[in-house]
């Protein structure tokens, strides 16, 4: 079991110190960066909930919201499994009731990008591309992007015939042919909504059996635009300008082939966004942020909720649920901090 400094008790005895060697007392506001109790960093589902609850805790949390607001959620063409809309709902909607959810408890909701940490030194700090802050506890909700396939041809063409978003460019595809590479949730899913579009699609798998859920495997097997190339890779995305093919290898019979087709959409997997938290904190080897089962990180004050945290559900609902867990967990922190006890008793 790891053990946990408790950050607020080692301030006050004096054990370690604030960023100007003055423990507790240092915990003020500096002047050129802006104090805030709680930083919230993702605007996914994770995060606007984190908003929601700290809100709602009177925490006047800034949120700051990443390069997208809603992250993957916003991506989302249609939401079928999460509870309360039995008809389903868009990513873009339910994106945007989160965050007027969140709004009404409070929660400033930042348009900016995060580009520095600093965990080692108590208020952290935070740095956006518009500002500098401080922070008496950090959630960190970043998310995590698409997984490049990392063949020839994939950079070069990517906005011109490669994407990672069906919502955000199936549009482009309208009576055309197009190929999609991954087996997964995300594959299968984009692949039945591209069919609204393109009048053929083709799922690449390097199997012969899909990983995404039974619903979507039933659909996509019925839909007539969508065929299926088994135990085949994509070598390299072909073009001039723009993406007329794919390379493919069957990786059975080591045969190579030539699919012609006007965009290659991936979806092979995720990263998480961690890059700007090297060093700062405790990651996993694949750079998932390790927390205990209350979204402790290795950090005391510093909280991770979401797909950024090592788990095995990546669901909007399980996102959801560990946003409202950091929250209450740094609460809790924030008010030993004070010296409040919590709850708050009124009065
Ligand atoms: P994923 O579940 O990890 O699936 C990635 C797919 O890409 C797998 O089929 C994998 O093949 C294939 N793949 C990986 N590396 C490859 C490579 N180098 N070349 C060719 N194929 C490769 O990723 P995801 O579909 O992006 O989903 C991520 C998470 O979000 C999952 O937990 C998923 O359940 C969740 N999600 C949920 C929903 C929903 O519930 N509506 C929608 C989207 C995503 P193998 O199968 O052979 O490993």
């Amino acid at each position: 079991m790891r053990a946990y400094l408790h950050l607020p008790d080692a301030l006050k005895s004096g054990k370690i110190k604030g960023p100007w060697g003055r423990g507790f007392d240092a915990l003020v506001d500096q002047g050129e960066r802006d104090m805030e109790k709680l930083i919230i960093i993702g605007s996914g589902p994770a995060g606007l909930t984190a908003g929601i609850y700290a809100g709602r805790a009177q925490l006047s949390p800034l949120l700051v919201t990443g390069s997208a607001l809603g992250g993957q959620m916003a991506l989302t063409s249609e939401i079928e499994n999460y509870p309360g809309f039995p008809q389903g709902i868009s990513g873009q909607e339910l994106t945007q009731l989160m965050q007027q959810q969140a709004e009404r408890f409070g929660t400033k909701v930042q348009m900016d990008e995060v580009t520095a940490v600093e965990l080692s030194t108590h208020p952290f700090k935070v740095t956006t591309y518009g500002k500098g802050y401080e922070a008496k506890a950090l959630i960190i909700a970043t998310g995590t992007s698409p997984r490049k396939l990392g063949v020839p041809g994939e950079a070069e063409f990517t906005g011109r015939g490669v994407s990672y978003c069906a919502t955000c460019d199936g549009f482009f595809y309208r009576d055309r042919q197009v190929v999609v590479v991954g087996g997964g949730d995300a594959a299968i899913e984009d692949a039945i909504f591209l069919t609204k579009f393109a009048n053929r699609v083709y799922v690449v798998h390097r199997r012969n059996r899909l990983r995404a859920e039974k619903v979507f495997q039933e659909r996509a097997f019925r839909n007539e635009k969508i065929d299926f190339v088994w135990d085949s890779v994509v070598r390299e995305i072909l073009g001039d300008g723009s993406v007329t093919g794919v390379r493919l290898r069957n990786v059975k019979t080591e045969e190579e082939s030539v699919l012609e087709t006007d965009g290659v959409f991936i979806y092979v997997g995720s990263i998480p966004n961690t890059g700007f938290l090297e060093g700062q904190l405790e990651l996993d080897d694949r750079g998932y942020i390790v927390t205990d089962r209350r979204c402790h990180t290795s950090v005391p004050g510093v909280f991770a909720a979401g797909d950024v945290q090592e788990r095995v559900l990546k669901q909007i609902s399980t996102a959801v649920g560990s946003g409202a867990m950091a929250a209450m967990e740094a609460q809790k922190f924030i008010a030993e901090l004070e010296d409040r006890a919590y709850p708050e008793r009124p009065g």
